[in-house]
């Protein structure tokens, strides 16, 4: 078998030292592509908006230069030679808030729907993963992935389209008609801003170093709290509530030690910079006062300097902000392309199906070896072998821990056999169709049945999506559900809660079974599906169990032995072997492993007619 990524990957955790994956830069053009043209008028209106900003301080120069004029000579109508300009500037604002609206709109249009295909996307393509897949990560991390890291990514494009390509050209433009205005002052000025700024930057990092460190430190903090709290009757029959006190109060002397040092650093940078940029601003006026004193400037240009330098200094700092984001956005975007192109060793559909009519239903493990994948090293099966006779019940009895799970998983082909294999009717499982097999051909049946929280009949109908109502009535009668659930003032719309919990044990477990009944399977796999209930409920579910096991291929996985008496046959597992088969009587006979069970059984649980 080889190995896939998922498999041969470290269980999670990706250390300093691990590989990182990089930025799929082309499966990001794949989302970007449908929205080519709308990003580029985006582009243009915030090329557009740029090239405004870039006006207004010549104008406002000009603005200054007739105020100044009127201030020494009072001749003339300040009000009639200031209109032209004055209505050039306001249409320029008016302009300016226009183009900014729609380049706005246009790339939140495209940010939400590259955003929604990717979700899209990802949320498909980890539902197809491996089953060892999902048992190596959390599910938090995944579903992270999917909501904080898209969103991260997005606001990063969006970033870097409207602010990153705005503040650039700014900076360019800027820069033209500073030179334009005076050669001196902008060579100074380009030396002494990214000077500043390369300071800044270096600062910066620094303090972003220390702000992730804080986070870090809180969210320790935070997992003490979270643990101490959420597990507290523990801590509470340990009498370790002044322990925890510590431990949480550690953890917060190092967040608050941390986070005031990080307040040090904004203090210090905050005061630097505003020293920094005043002294660019009295420099820029002491040099360029000189030249207006040498006339070889006038006034207004002065102005129109002064404004155009600090909007090429803003959209700077503006870059340099961006320069973080767009880093964060380039990791959120690695990690959200991760799980995108990941491929499953198992897929969900492809292989062929024997037709129904042929389909005898006989299933047979095949000295079959397997260790899970996240845990190579120990071996579950060894050299297990083992046959289901077509319509024959056979029950899997054995310790806790001993594998019995993992032989349904396999049959089930959420893994496949480190070695040796399964097979239907003698053709090996991972020729066969898995969305036929689980979807037609196996029930399952487990020990927690999972609801979803939706209606009564839709929860039914998830074992087989096409079916009629009347078929859902069959098959909720057959699993002993019709009455219960007709017995509720909605009836089958009744809404079950999330996680089930408006229902009882015993009446999710037949609605669970009248799901996997619908489907008509012809083998049935019913994993200690009777253990967490009443015995009350335990008759109900056992009657309707007995009913559906009739004419079908049986896998009963039980711990309580009592319940599998009637099987035509008992296997025996244990250190993933089988260890003795034959029927109740002819192993009680034997005297060996199985009535060594039942004894310890029956020392250890009350028979099982006395309630308990
Ligand atoms: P049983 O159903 O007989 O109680 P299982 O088949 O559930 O036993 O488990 C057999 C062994 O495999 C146990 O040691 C268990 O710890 C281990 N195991 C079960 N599921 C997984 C899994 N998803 N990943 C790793 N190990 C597992
Ligand atoms: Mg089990």
């Amino acid at each position: 078998v080889a190995l896939c990524e998922a498999e041969a990957a470290p269980p999670a955790r990706s250390g300093p030292g691990a590989v990182e994956p990089r930025f799929n830069w082309k499966l990001f053009c794949q989302f970007l592509r449908p929205h080519l043209l709308v990003l580029g008028a985006a582009v243009v209106l915030a090329l557009g908006t740029a090239l405004v900003n870039v006006q207004i301080p010549l104008l406002l120069g000009q603005l200054v230069e007739i105020v100044a004029k009127y201030t020494r000579d009072h001749v003339g109508s300040f009000l009639t030679e200031s209109r032209n300009l004055s209505t050039h500037l306001l249409i320029l604002y008016g302009l300016q808030g226009l183009l900014t609206f729609g380049y706005l709109v246009l790339l939140s249009r495209i940010g939400e729907r590259m955003a929604a295909d990717m979700r899209r996307a990802l949320f498909s393509n980890l539902l197809r993963q491996d089953i060892a897949f999902f048992d190596a990560k959390k599910t938090g991390q995944l579903v992270s992935r999917l909501t904080t890291d898209v969103q991260e990514l997005k606001s990063s494009f969006k970033l870097v389209i409207s602010q990153g390509l705005r503040s650039f050209t700014q900076v360019a433009g800027c820069l033209v008609s500073l030179s334009m205005l005076s050669t001196r002052l902008t060579l100074l000025l380009m030396v002494a801003t990214p000077a500043l700024m390369g300071a800044g930057t270096l600062m910066g990092s620094a303090l972003r170093k220390l702000s992730r460190q804080c986070q870090e430190q809180v969210a320790r903090a935070t997992g003490v709290a979270d643990e101490a709290l959420g597990n507290v009757r523990t801590v509470r029959a340990f009498a370790m509530e002044q322990r925890e006190e510590e431990r949480y109060g550690a953890e917060l002397g190092g967040s608050r030690s941390k986070a005031e040092e990080l307040g040090r650093g904004i203090a210090l940078f905050q005061g630097l910079s505003s020293i920094a940029f005043n002294c660019m601003v009295l420099g820029t006026l002491f040099i360029g006062g000189s030249l207006v004193a040498g006339q070889q400037l006038t006034g207004g240009d002065l102005m129109s300097f002064l404004v155009a330098s600090q909007t090429v200094q803003r959209s700077m700092a503006n870059l340099s902000v961006l320069f973080g984001q767009v880093v964060r956005g380039l990791s959120a975007g690695t990690r959200v392309f991760e799980y995108m192109t990941l491929s499953p060793c198992i897929p969900l559909s492809g292989g062929h199906c024997i037709p129904r009519e042929h389909l005898r239903g006989s299933i047979t493990f095949h000295n079959v070896c397997f260790s899970y994948p996240c845990r190579p090293g120990f071996q579950v099966l060894r050299d297990f072998t083992l046959t289901l006779p077509p319509g024959k019940i056979v029950a899997l009895v054995g310790q806790s821990g001993g594998g019995k799970t993992t032989v349904a998983s396999l049959l089930e082909r959420f893994y496949d056999p480190t070695a040796g294999m399964v097979t239907l009717d003698g053709q090996d499982l991972r020729t066969l169709d898995p969305s036929w097999l689980r979807g037609q051909v196996i029930g399952f049946i487990s020990q927690e049945p999972v609801l979803f929280g939706t209606t009564i009949m839709e929860n039914i109908r998830f074992g087989k999506l096409d079916a009629s109502d009347e078929e859902v009535y069959a098959a909720a009668r057959e699993a002993n559900a019709h009455e219960f659930i007709t017995s509720f003032p909605e009836g089958y719309n009744t809404v079950v809660g999330e996680r089930g919990a408006t229902l009882s044990g015993g009446q999710k477990q037949r609605l669970a079974i009248a799901r996997a009944l619908i489907k008509q399977p012809l083998v049935l796999i019913l994993d200690e599906a009777t253990s967490a209930l009443d015995s009350e409920s335990e008759r109900l579910v056992q009657e309707a169990l007995d009913r559906a096991s009739a004419g079908r291929t049986v896998l009963v996985i039980a711990h309580r032995l009592s319940t599998v008496r009637g099987a035509h046959q008992i296997v025996v597992m244990a250190h993933g072997r089988v260890c003795e088969v034959g029927t109740h009587e002819e192993l009680l006979k034997k005297g060996r492993l199985y009535s060594e069970l039942i004894r310890r059984q029956a020392l250890d649980a009350p028979p099982p007619e006395t309630p308990r």
